[in-house]
């Protein structure tokens, strides 16, 4: 290692920033952030600067630098824009033995600041040993993204426990499990959820139990998986996506989502296809049960988001019903999802005033809708499941006042490398519909926001050939599965 990582208490400590301008003052940001006692030298002070110092309480001397300056600092940073102010310093300071950083000046810092992930107290410190400050700030970018948001609350909730683990687990290497056992169990993730008074119950739970193998109980976790882009799915789905033993999931739920399970996780396929049902719901339902009634963490994934016509509902009645505990995740819609990547805003103040989402699903052949209030709004009207149903919806919608010019767009694999989206007139729809029609997920989208595609369309799929989508067949299910892992 080139650098040594330490956390430094600058707490009630002097630390003398030399320059004016504003990189100084972000300097000077960070280190008061830290309750350091902050002292600016500068002959040019910035506004920002200023202003900033007020509220900070810093005290700042406007006048150059003088060697005199660093007498009580424990740290000092130049970032002036002369380069002999800067380096005489750095000069001063080594001679002293005090920390120097010279903004940008690699060569004259004894002590470079790290890009950071602030989950204060937890702190995640990230370095490039002043190679290249965008790189740390993409590898910042990559943790933020991984670690919650609350892990800070945890790590606040730990200590405030770890003098009851001393005293009531006696034993170093009992006590060393029951945190393991604290870390696996259910504890973290009530505390994200701010559901402190549960986690505490959960943690004496732990502690009572340290030395007997304590049955785990299970959870059900209802997860939208976004409309097929992995990178559409939610933080905290991907990170209940980890915790769980086990994954129930759907057609629609594509295959890079499913390679964020764990490796040890088994996946269970539950899709339905249209007229073929190899799962039913109650079916579905009763798995959730019996696994989580085992101990087990399940997750139940879905694609898009798992109350939009996902029957998402209906699981957790069952999972509530038999006092399951269970959280629910949101997704990206399909509509929102495929409006997005298809350049199609679902409202715009020329055209549409509010958007509307219907199923297409026929019921014994029909679709019966409000369609009188449907053509009669002024809003973008947007189908799932209607690829079947394009006669009826176009039929109707042109019966009850939209005109047959009515601009129409189909999006196919909506997000996914996949993606196509044809575009036609209300009138000709059915016979689109018809030429459409494949294994694909479409969304019908119904309006004149379907014009602006013309000058908004930006996103381009690829032509990779690999599934976006599982296709289940009992013979390749297994094969799919394993590809995805
Ligand atoms: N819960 C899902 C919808 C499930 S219904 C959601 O919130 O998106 C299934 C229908 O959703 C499909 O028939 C199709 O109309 C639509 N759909 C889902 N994913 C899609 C995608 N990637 N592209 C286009 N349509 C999609």
């Amino acid at each position: 290692m080139e650098y040594l990582p330490m956390f430094m208490n600058l707490r009630g400590k002097r630390a003398l920033v030399v320059g004016g301008g504003v990189i100084a003052s972000r300097k000077a940001t960070l280190l008061a952030s830290c309750g350091a006692e902050i002292r600016v030298v500068s002959p040019d002070i910035s506004n920002a600067m200023t202003r900033w110092a007020q509220d900070a309480n810093a005290t700042i001397v406007q006048r150059a630098y003088q060697d005199a300056d660093l007498d009580g600092a424990v740290l000092v940073i130049a970032a002036t824009d002369d380069a002999s102010v800067n380096r005489q310093v750095h000069d001063d300071a080594c001679r002293r033995n005090l920390p120097v950083n010279v903004a940008d000046q690699t060569d004259l810092c004894t002590f470079i600041l790290p890009a950071i992930v602030d989950r204060s107290p937890v702190i995640v410190a990230v370095s490039t040993g002043g190679r290249s400050p965008v790189l740390a700030r993409f590898t910042k970018a990559m943790l933020e993204r991984l670690v919650p948001q609350a892990l800070g609350s945890l790590a606040q909730f730990c200590g405030r426990w770890r003098d009851a683990f001393k005293r009531r687990i006696a034993d170093e290497s009992m006590r060393r499990r029951a945190w393991e056992t604290f870390f696996e169990s259910e504890v973290p993730e009530l505390i994200y959820a701010g559901n402190r008074s549960e986690a505490e119950n959960r943690v004496n739970e732990i502690i009572e139990q340290a030395n007997y193998p304590q049955a785990k109980k299970g959870a059900v976790y209802l997860i939208g998986a976004g409309p097929g882009d992995p990178e559409l799915m939610t933080l905290r789905g991907q990170r209940l996506l980890q915790r769980a033993d086990v994954v129930l999931y759907d057609r629609l739920v594509p295959i890079d989502v499913l390679q964020l399970c764990r490796r040890e996780a088994e996946l269970i396929y539950v899709g339905k296809r249209h007229g073929d049902h190899p799962v039913p719901q109650d079916e579905i339902t009763q798995q959730l049960i019996d696994y989580a009634l085992e101990g087990k963490r399940v997750a139940r994934l879905k694609g898009g988001d798992p109350f939009v016509f996902g029957r998402g509902g209906e699981e957790i009645e069952a999972l509530a019903g038999h006092g399951i505990d269970f959280e629910v995740v949101p997704g990206i819609s399909a509509a929102n999802g495929c409006a997005a990547y298809s350049g199609i805003p679902l409202t715009h103040r020329d055209h549409a005033q509010g958007f509307s989402c219907w199923t297409g699903h026929l019921k014994n052949g029909a679709l019966d809708l409000d369609w009188e209030h449907i053509a009669g709004s002024r809003q973008t009207q947007v189908f799932f499941m209607g690829l079947r149903a394009a006669e009826t919806i176009s039929r109707e919608l042109i019966g009850h006042g939209l005109p047959a010019t009515t601009p129409v767009a189909l999006v196919a694999a909506g997000t996914t490398r996949q993606q196509q989206v044809w575009r036609c007139s209300l009138k000709g729809l059915p016979a689109e519909a018809r030429k459409r029609f494949s294994d694909m997920p479409t969304l019908i989208i119904v309006g004149t926001v379907v014009n602006l595609r013309r000058s908004l369309s930006w996103f381009q799929g690829s032509d990779s050939p690999s599934p976006v989508f599982p296709r289940h067949s009992a013979a390749n299910e297994r094969a799919v599965v394993a590809d995805a892992r």
